[in-house]
């Protein structure tokens, strides 16, 4: 089969399982509560005879909503289905150069297999053993950086004081902060973007506006940064959202005080859920995201994370290096909550014995 040598072969992204049934789903980082009231209302109400035509090719009602939300311009607005096909353009976009770029070695691991798929040559520079950051690594010549920030499994945030080290060291390529989890309690690069062209911040509605299965995700920058991502995107689908996802996006942005309040809801959530975790034994870094990723003291991870499934109750594992023996877990309800810990504390007496 000649052909085969011609593949472009890839080792791709292996996303979380999605179980059918009743199950507590701890293991995707979603959101337990569900999209904004007026997502809802919209929807019931919707025009089905707008879908004859073809959306918005800017995606302005979605785009505006954003710009008039965050305080920015439009032409400083991308979006895309989800933050996944936003960061896929910005790779494509922004890292064209023979250098390597740079990211953790343990952070969303969707980052390397982009980086394969366009070739673009990377290197993992290692977390220190709390899994921080070191700044000063990110000093050395390279062809753009990514940090995810909270990171990601990790659930660590650096304060924008690293931040800002990191653009100062690389004005002259890209710098992408990916931002899934900043709504949860951490702190937003976006204040920044005014002092650095070379800043590229992109969010998702995937995790804090309860909205995964809509797919949408956003990039803020300079209005030149968002051009050539915008060439880009003409030059590979011009239609990426849909008609219906842009009403709904633009609604779910609108209403301001849903957002806050389910935010703070898991945020307070997270906070009991840290205090029971480690009077079961658990450690972990603090947490400013919807999971907590801990280690058991003397149960291994694997052990956890098998029986926890066998009773209907999905965590994230990684069998990889540095991480085996840790597991993320996605913040539920209080109620979905309380069950876990429930089960985790039969679970290790067991594991224990
Ligand atoms: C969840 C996540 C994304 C992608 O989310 P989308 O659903 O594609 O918007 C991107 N980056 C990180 C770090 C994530 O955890």
């Amino acid at each position: 089969m000649n052909w085969e040598s011609n593949v472009r072969k890839v080792v791709p992204y292996v996303p979380g399982e999605q179980p059918s049934g009743k199950v507590i789903k701890l293991n995707t980082n979603e959101n337990p509560y569900p999209p904004a009231p007026g997502v809802e209302a919209l929807l019931k109400n919707y025009d089905v005879s707008v879908l004859r035509k073809y959306p918005q090719p800017d995606c302005r009602t979605l785009v505006e909503a954003l710009a008039a939300k965050y305080n920015v311009k439009p032409s400083q607005v991308f979006v895309g289905v989800g933050s996944d096909d936003v960061l896929a353009m910005a790779f494509l976009t922004f890292f064209n150069s023979d250098k390597s770029i740079l990211f953790p070695d343990i952070t969303y691991s969707f980052y390397d297999v982009w980086a394969s798929l366009f070739k673009i040559p990377y290197k993992q520079i290692p977390l220190d053993d709390d899994f921080k950051i070191v700044t000063s690594d990110y000093k050395a010549e390279n062809g753009g950086v990514v940090i995810a920030n909270p990171n990601a499994p990790t659930g660590v945030f650096m304060g924008l004081d690293g931040i800002r080290e990191i653009l100062d060291a690389n004005r002259d390529v890209v710098c992408i902060v990916d931002e899934a989890y900043v709504d949860f309690g951490a702190e937003s690069a976006l204040s920044l973007l005014p002092e650095y062209d070379n800043l590229l911040v992109i969010q998702t509605f995937s995790k804090s506006r309860s909205m995964a299965g809509l797919r949408i995700g956003y990039a803020i920058g300079s209005e030149t940064m968002i051009k050539y991502l915008n060439d880009v995107k003409y030059s590979f689908n011009s239609y990426t959202m849909t008609a219906l996802t842009l009403e709904l996006g633009a609604e779910a942005v609108r209403d301001d005080e849903y957002f806050k309040a389910t935010c703070e809801k898991i945020i307070k959530t997270r906070e009991n859920l840290k205090v029971q975790l480690r009077e079961l034994g658990f450690d972990f870094q603090d947490s400013k995201t919807n999971f907590i990723f801990a280690k058991h003291k003397s149960v291994s991870a694997e052990y956890i994370f098998t029986e926890l499934k066998k009773r209907n109750i999905y965590v994230r594992y990684w069998n990889k290096p540095r991480i085996s023996e840790y597991l993320r877990i996605t913040v539920g309800t209080d109620e979905e909550c309380d069950t876990l810990v429930v089960n985790l504390k039969e679970i290790i007496a067991q594991g224990e014995k």
